[in-house]
């Protein structure tokens, strides 16, 4: 468990942000383990960020932001992208080893030096994890025609399209299963024990449901 003291503001609000962009209805536990933090400590936060006028928390404990703290909160995903993009595409970090980078340098960015990286790289494009400033909803996706590896069809040809990155040792786990975004894979099998077979060019691999649902899939 991290200590509470690394986790700031702006990891919250963001952490809200992007949990509302995936469609889900936001409650104190869901922070308390995204964010790796104990109950009283996320209690002590949304505390004071309603005190700040950034977050609301209605009678059910659904946390909403405010129109003020939505914009901190998109400020930070925006930091962050950038970086991302900064490290993977101007100096060749790989894209399993910056996102925890990018949860450090995103609290340092200046004004001056975001509108530089804006500047240089664009606000539109894909990070190297293949997603955008905010994630896309699983509903917005599975109307592109995408589709979750667990969810895969048995024999089907896919493009890794994206991964979800809220955890770097995921992201480390799904590079050493040989998926990168971008890489092609056929699913083999979904199994009874609700893990996924696949079959990728560097050999085959299996994995399991927490993992298969971090990855979406485009059809070839
Ligand atoms: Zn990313």
């Amino acid at each position: 468990m991290k200590d509470s003291i690394y986790v700031s503001k702006e990891n919250y609000l963001k952490a809200i942000l992007e949990a509302q962009a995936e469609g889900h209805q936001v409650i104190p536990a869901m922070l308390a383990h995204w964010l790796e933090v104990s109950a009283p400590a996320v209690t002590m936060a949304l505390k004071r960020l309603r005190r700040d006028g950034l977050v609301e928390v209605d009678a059910e404990g659904i946390v909403r932001l405010t129109a003020a703290g939505r914009e901190t909160a998109y400020r930070t995903a925006l930091r962050h992208h950038l970086i991302e993009r900064m490290l993977n595409e101007v100096f060749g970090m790989e894209w399993y080893e910056i996102h925890e980078e990018a949860e450090r340098l995103e609290h340092a960015v200046s004004p001056a030096f975001e509108a530089k990286l804006k500047e240089r790289l664009g606000e539109g494009g894909a990070c190297p994890h293949g997603n955008a400033v905010l994630p896309v909803s699983p509903t917005q996706r599975k109307k592109r025609g995408e589709v979750r590896l667990s969810e895969a069809a048995e024999g089907g040809r896919y493009t890794v399209a994206s991964l979800q990155e809220r955890d770097s040792n995921l992201l480390r786990f799904l590079h050493r299963a040989g998926i990168d975004p971008g890489k092609h894979l056929r699913v083999t099998s979904q199994n009874y024990d609700q893990t996924v077979s696949i079959e990728l060019d560097s050999g085959n691999s299996i994995l399991g449901r927490p993992a298969a649902e971090a990855v979406w899939l485009r059809p070839e």
